[in-house]
């Protein structure tokens, strides 16, 4: 008789992966004739993903129920980090706290936050560091993720979103240019999206320097050096410019700059430009017109086009297109950052920037302070001033100046660039605390180690990449003695003797919280409640009021300026910052893979996920590899002017010969950012991430 099995468990959430947020159902099963458990994942349709699931999300099961999670706190002791209550973790940490904070004042600590937070967490984590501590140092990864979009979005058009539009104009788009993203293996739900745009008759124009599996379904394939994007948009925009296909009567009633744009634009040379790009001038002008003649269009760019130093004015380019040609605040139209993280568009909206405070107001408006220090119930002055970003918190603890850190669902050490200067100087630190489902790469130099619960324990609400706020329900037990992440924060807070401001009891409580501190901000999630939540398959924000049905297609009559005006601006064409020379002769770049999610904490103890790439490697195209003497699939040094690592090469034709990529998703020895270039963006503090230069060689002739 076959046993009759019987599910112990069924548990509705969402993927804790990317920006997509697909609802999965995860059910539990003994394995027939044995005592070990076994689970199946499978999609539930939602509003973004439609009942789809990637590879990730039929897996991500696989970290939350592993026997690598941190189940206890950990304290350093005698150089080993050993299980402790939490009574003695919270005491050492906070008994450091006050004694920082008097000895070195609340400035020497610094508090680092995550893009895969709940929005409740990330909300908390600011009111934390600025309430609880008085610091003015923190800042998330997110910065790596999508500063330079946020900082073009709200330049360009007044107000940072990641999608203008809805994942349901993509199939109105007539043409869809994809700069710096491959969707098909960052956001492989949606790729249906664009299937159903293409069987609707639209081109689909990809700039990458790689052949990736998203320039597979592109109509013109733009293989692109990295670093340039600007100088195409310009390019473009020169084209559209002189063929008569700019959008005048747009461009007269809902913009303003364009005239200084027109006239620079009118010194540009296509041809310097076709070559900066290693681009044909021709093709240049092909991808121009497809776009510009389109009824409808969308452009979206993602970390292949933000990721450097000039990201911010690249975006700002690809804006000026969409400006140019009127192809926003319509249905079919408009612009998208794709984000990364799950919830970077949340994480970055409620208080976790070094810059802003919750519902996206500026930390440096006296009207907003003393709003939000009206809702936290204390004195405007109480707030903190402007802190730095990610990496200068990092460059601070190097310098010593920060000697305490509080890292809260991020791992620095394997996604800052400059990788050696940042291990370096955490374990300069007088604490380093880690709050974390695993002991990562980071947490492994922490003095304190707090376990935290996963995505199917710990519920909250995530806002996707279209600004849809979406509720995740609690679905199992949080195992063993970990906690969720907000409610740590209360009870560091209440031994701080700041319990009177962190009195939540739940998820729910800290969202109403949240509500109010966002109410008549640019990220207005007022109306916005669990209960609404419940009923209605999540809400875009803005959302002021509770009977707003919130707003999935921006700018329809204006722009979120006060003049109600997008603004174009004037971007040079340029080379990439770091360009080779002759000791570093190749631009490397990074990305993801189908398999891994960020620096891979969780993916990597994911057995299928880990099983599809079990380390890092380099790709490199056949006539370098011939140059360099490297043969496929042995080990290469890949050196820069900040440090080196080692991987496998992996020679295929998918890559420009003067470019090597590497993936992002490993730390130690493997790490990319060991050689990637700490230089920022002056608007929004980016690394330039994708393009540095460094030298290859096979270890074997080293
Ligand atoms: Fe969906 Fe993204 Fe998770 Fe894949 S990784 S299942 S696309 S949320």
């Amino acid at each position: 008789l076959e046993p009759v099995i019987k599910p112990l468990a069924v548990m509705e959430s969402q993927c804790p992966f990317c920006s997509v947020q697909c609802k999965v159902k995860v059910t539990e099963e003994n394995i027939p004739e044995s005592s070990r458990l076994s689970y199946k994942a499978e999609g539930i349709s939602n509003a973004a993903s439609e009942g789809r699931l990637c590879v990730k999300g039929m897996n991500a099961h696989q970290h939350a129920t592993s026997a690598a999670r941190l189940l206890h706190p950990l304290i350093k002791k005698d150089g080993r980090l050993v299980p402790a209550s939490w009574e003695e973790a919270l005491q050492t940490i906070s008994g450091h706290f006050k004694s920082a904070i008097k000895e070195r004042g609340p400035d020497s600590i610094g508090v680092y936050g995550g893009g895969s937070l709940t929005n409740e967490a990330a909300y908390l984590l600011g009111k934390f560091a600025r309430v609880a501590l008085g610091t003015k140092y923190i800042d998330y990864n997110g910065r790596f993720c999508m500063s330079a979009a946020a900082s073009a979005g709200n330049k360009t058009f007044g107000i940072d979103r990641g999608l203008t539009c809805r994942l349901a104009d993509i199939p109105l788009a007539r043409c869809i240019v994809l700069a710096g993203t491959n969707i098909a293996e960052c956001q492989p739900t949606l790729m249906p999206y664009f299937n159903k745009a293409k069987e609707n008759g639209a081109k689909i124009i990809v700039i990458d320097p790689r052949v990736t599996a998203t320039a597979a379904v592109a109509d013109l394939h733009l293989q692109i050096r990295p670093g340039t994007d600007a100088a195409l948009a310009n390019g473009m925009l020169k084209i559209i410019l002189e063929e008569g296909l700019a959008d005048e009567s747009f461009v007269r009633a809902r913009t303003k700059g364009f005239e200084e744009l027109k006239s620079h634009l009118e010194k540009a040379d296509l041809s310097e430009i076709a070559s900066l790009c290693g681009l044909n001038a021709e093709a240049i002008r092909e991808a121009a017109v497809t776009y510009a003649q389109a009824d409808t269009g969308i452009i979206f760019t993602a970390r292949g086009v933000e990721q450097q130093t000039d990201g911010h004015m690249s975006v700002r380019n690809f804006l000026n297109l969409v400006l140019a040609t009127g192809k926003i605040g319509r249905e079919g139209c408009g612009y998208g950052a794709v984000t990364g993280q799950g919830n970077g568009q949340g994480g970055r909206e409620h208080g976790q920037k070094a810059d802003q405070l919750p519902g996206y107001r500026m930390i440096d408006n006296e009207s907003d302070r003393a709003y939000v220090a009206s809702v936290w119930g204390i004195a405007p002055e109480q707030i903190p001033g402007k802190g730095v970003s990610a990496y200068e918190m990092m460059e601070l603890v190097a310098k010593e100046q920060i000697k305490t850190l509080f890292v809260m669902g991020s791992n620095p050490i394997v996604s800052n660039p400059n990788a050696r200067l940042v291990e370096e100087g955490l374990r300069k630190l007088d604490l380093l605390v880690v709050a974390d489902m695993f002991l990562t790469e980071t947490a492994a130099l922490a003095d304190v180690v707090l376990p935290v619960s996963a995505y199917l324990e710990n519920g909250g609400t995530m806002t996707n990449l279209e600004g849809r706020v979406l509720l995740r329900e609690a679905a199992r037990p949080v195992p063993g003695e970990a906690r969720h992440d907000w409610s740590i924060l209360c009870q560091l807070a209440n031994q701080l003797g700041k319990g009177d401001y962190f009195t939540f009891g739940s998820s729910e409580e800290i969202f109403n919280e949240l509500r109010l501190a966002s109410r008549g901000g640019v990220a207005d999630y007022y109306g916005i409640t669990y209960d609404r939540l419940r009923r209605e398959e999540g809400i875009y924000w803005p959302c002021p009021s509770k009977d707003d049905s919130g707003t999935g297609l921006l700018f329809r009559e204006k722009f979120a300026h006060p003049d109600g005006k997008a603004v174009f601006t004037v971007v040079e064409s340029r080379s990439p910052q770091e360009t080779p020379s002759a000791d570093y002769p190749l631009t490397l770049t990074n990305g993801r893979l189908l398999a891994h999610y960020l620096t891979g904490v969780q993916t990597r103890r994911s057995p299928s996920l880990a099983a599809r790439e079990v380390e890092n490697f380099m790709e490199i195209n056949p006539r370098t590899a011939q140059k360099f003497r490297i043969e496929d699939g042995e080990w290469v040094e890949v050196r820069s002017r900040r440090g080196s690592f080692t991987v496998r090469s992996r020679v295929t034709k998918q890559i420009r010969e003067d470019t090597v990529f590497v993936p992002m998703h490993w730390g130690g020895a493997q790490n990319v950012n060991r050689a990637t270039t700490p230089e920022l963006d002056p608007f929004c503090k980016m690394p330039g991430f994708k393009t540095s230069a460094v030298s290859v060689r096979p270890v074997r002739l080293l």
